[in-house]
This record gives C-alpha cells, structure tokens and sequence, in this order.
C-alpha cells in the first residue's frame, strides 16, 4: 500500500503543514473520540468527591480535559470543513494551542490542591496558573511565530510543576505521572513530523489521549477512590 497518498508533502518552517482529507477526518476522529468519556471520567470525580476540595478540583480538571478534547475537536473540524473562513480558522487555531496551556495546569491541580506539599512547593498551586496564563498571553501575540519557542515553553509548563513532587511526604501515583508524561514527551516527535510520518498530526493526538488516560487513572486512583478523605490540615 502506497502511503504517501495519505500525506501531503512536508512545506518550510515558516508554513503550516496542510494535511490530506483522510488526515484530515483522523485529527477530528482522534480527538472526537475523548469527549464524551472525558466528560463521564469528570463526573465520576465529582460523585466520587468527599469534600469540597475534592469537588473543586474534579471540576477545575474536568473542565481543563474535556475542553481540550473540545476545542482540538472544533478547531480540527473548523481547520477542515471551514478553511476559506481564514480569521476564523486562525482564531481556533490560537485556542486550540492556548488549552494546552490550561489543560496543563488543569491536570496538575488535583495534584497540588489534594497532596501536602512543602512550604515552598505550595506556591505551585497558584504559579500554575500564572504560567498557564502567561503561555495564553504568548500565543495570543506570537502565535506560530517562533516555533521553538512554542514547544519550550509548552515543556517548561509540562515538566516544571512536576518537581513539587520532590516535597510531597505522599509519593504514590508517580509511576503513572511519570509514564503519563513519557506519552507525552514521546508524542512530541509525531507533534513535528507533519508531512514526513502519514497521519502524524492524528498520531500525535493519540498519544495526548494516552498520556490524559493514564494521568486520569492516577487521579481516580490515588487521589479519590483510594483517599478515605485524606484532609490534610495545611491546607
Ligand atoms: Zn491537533
């Protein structure tokens, strides 16, 4: 089977990769595919919640998962079906990006929010989302104009609140946060191998859902089905 007719070829830094109608339908179907179980995962959270830290932070991570599959989903669909409409295809294109940011952030909340931390780590649950909001107020004024710039900051978002766990008297659950952001990180690769990999945008999609699936496992497990509502009085 001839692959190549799946991708179109690869184009300069500076261009947008245009995929294929198949690769195309595939980054819709790949992310298209989380909504509703990521929609159903939050609410276990919530009916699983003890207290209301743990309500607060099953809807702040719920809202930062299902909108990440919600937005890329749109703006896939949007980047397909509506490309004439170039201002708004571009507006997507920005969210779709900036989500990442949140959806970040989102993911660590449960973390920082139900875990003890050290005097000093405890301020990652605020810096956060200042740096969540920082990378908003990036992409809004340099979307896709330094890409490099783009992926570190993106990797400085994904991997610095992670060294709170270096103070966290409570060390279960790293294995899958760590094997979490192993998908991710691996991910990456297919993240910038439009036009050289068929169908690596959707690939790339894959391995977000992956990574988003073993994160949410460690949530559920450690932080609600197993916590008999571990309330810690730091906190
Ligand atoms: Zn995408």
């Amino acid at each position: 089977m001839n692959l190549v007719r799946f991708m179109n070829s690869r184009v300069p830094p500076n261009k947008r990769y245009q995929p294929t109608n198949y690769e195309h339908a595939a980054n819709c179907a790949t992310h298209a595919l989380w909504i509703i179980p990521s929609l159903l995962g939050s609410s276990v959270l919530h009916f699983q919640s003890d207290d209301q830290w743990e309500r607060l932070s099953a809807w702040v991570y719920g809202a930062g998962l299902s909108s990440l599959f919600i937005i890329s989903t749109l703006f896939h669909t949007v980047s397909w079906k509506k490309s004439h409409l170039r201002s708004m295809e571009h507006c997507f294109h920005m969210c779709d990006r900036m989500v990442i940011y949140f959806f970040i952030a989102a993911s660590y909340a449960p973390w920082l929010i139900l875990r003890e931390l050290g005097p000093w780590a405890c301020h990652m649950r605020w810096l956060v989302w200042v740096m969540a909001s920082f990378g908003t107020t990036y992409v809004f004024f340099f979307h896709e104009r330094y890409k490099l710039m783009e992926l570190i900051c993106y990797t400085v978002m994904g991997v610095f609140p992670a060294l709170v766990i270096l103070s966290m008297p409570e060390q279960s659950g790293l294995c899958e946060l760590l094997l979490g952001g192993a998908c991710y990180s691996l991910g990456i690769i297919f993240f910038k191998s439009d036009g050289i990999v068929p169908f690596a945008h959707a690939i790339w999609h894959l391995f977000v859902a992956m990574g988003a699936a073993i994160h949410y496992y460690a949530i559920w497990k450690y932080l609600y089905a197993e916590s008999p509502s571990q309330v810690q009085t730091s906190r």
